[in-house]
């Protein structure tokens, strides 16, 4: 493998800090070209003296001067506020962008690097959410690879691999979330520390919140229409509380392919930026003898609403997926600071589409719009409570 330089948006997450631990294992292989963060500009400066990237983006402008103060000593060029992202991304000498930020803000910054031609190793699933059709056209257009670090989508891109056969259709497995077999009538009354404890991964906040919902798995849902090309029907949910399968794709003979592991994001991570080659990976292995049983359930859907609106969503089209996401990430947040309860989420989700303005199909400045309506009337539905 050359060298290559990588970008990565959101390197203070989850995903962006075992992506840095990959690259530290691997400094021959990978150059850190940008990181950037939002909030957490300690750490980001940290990251940025080990690493030494030619540029650092803080997204909230507010933490500019405390950045530039820390770095003052070093080569690094300091850039801030969510404009810089989408430029940045475009620098000479990046050849990756992990695009690991969280919500609707990934998708401008990706879509840039996507027409500068920079690969792709995407984490942040609501690009593909809010606008797939158009993200899957430029990349297309800009003979760029979109390569999968969502657990279950890595799953089926390397059971794809080497076929070229028809899918059947492509099975996504959840693993139910901490909530799984708590009594309906108690989710109602579940606290955000609860909602937080995701029984099988280490996660950000708000997309542990959307696991416990399964707003997650919907979002997955459309996320594998746009980077596998499928009908919604052929999408299957199968809940599979070990997560050690991480979804199967069945082809047209009945043949069934399943990618199987511990669950450990280094390794969709790491796939992503070192494809089509497979390197060695220290961490955890899954030893069968040890675990014993898989389970398989399906899906209650009055459990687990958010997983039937995002499919409504995927099949209406348009900029619904789009008003989804906007009507999730206002929800998401009410509930982190306790506005409103766990099982308010699906209610403000479906009664801001219904009233938000719909339509079959949408530009990008149709989803910008849209997104702010949604959250407005998002917000509103959750302020008088109706
Ligand atoms: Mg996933």
């Amino acid at each position: 493998m050359t060298k290559q330089g990588i970008a990565i948006l959101g390197s203070t997450g989850s995903i962006g800090k075992q992506a840095l631990e990959i690259i530290r294992d691997k400094k021959d292989l990978f150059e850190v070209e940008v990181l950037t963060a939002n909030n957490n500009w300690q750490l980001l400066v940290n990251q940025a003296i080990e690493f030494l990237p030619d540029s650092v983006v803080v997204a909230n402008e507010s933490h500019y001067q405390k950045v530039k103060e820390a770095l003052a000593r070093f080569p690094i060029k300091i850039y801030a506020g969510k404009d810089a992202l989408v430029q940045i991304v475009e620098k000479d000498g990046i050849d990756v962008v992990i695009s690991a930020l969280v919500g609707y803000c990934g998708l401008f910054p990706t879509l840039a690097a996507i027409r500068a031609g920079k690969k792709i190793a995407l984490a942040n699933k609501e690009t593909l959410v809010v606008a797939g059709e158009i993200v899957m056209r430029t990349a297309e257009e800009n003979h760029v690879p979109i390569l999968p670090v969502d657990s279950e989508h890595s799953a089926i891109f390397q059971c794809l691999v080497g076929e070229r056969a028809d899918v059947e259709k492509i099975i996504l497995t959840a693993s139910g979330g901490p909530f799984l077999h708590t009594p309906i009538k108690k989710l109602r009354e579940v606290a955000v520390e609860d909602a937080l404890r995701h029984p099988n991964w280490s996660m950000g906040a708000k997309i542990t919140i959307d696991s416990a919902t399964m707003m997650n798995k919907g979002f997955e849902v459309i996320e594998a229409k746009w980077l596998f090309g499928m009908d919604p029907k052929q999408i299957e949910v199968v809940v599979h509380p070990q997560s050690v399968i991480h979804s199967m794709v069945q082809f047209t003979d009945g043949a069934i392919k399943a990618q199987l592991g511990t669950p450990d994001m280094k390794i969709p991570i790491q796939y992503a930026l070192t494809f089509p080659e497979r390197l060695p990976l220290e961490g955890n292995r899954y030893d069968f003898l040890k675990a014993g049983v898989f389970n398989f359930y399906d899906v209650d859907l009055n459990r687990f609403k958010n997983l039937e609106l995002a499919y409504q969503a995927l099949r209406r089209g348009g900029n619904a997926p789009c008003v989804l996401n906007a009507a999730n990430e206002v929800a998401v947040h009410a509930f982190l600071d306790r506005k409103i309860g766990f099982t308010d989420m699906p209610v403000v989700i479906e009664r801001t589409l219904e009233r938000a303005s719909l339509m079959d199909s949408a530009s990008l400045d149709n989803y910008r719009l849209s997104d702010a309506e949604a959250r407005i009337v998002a917000e509103e539905i959750i302020r008088k409570k109706i």
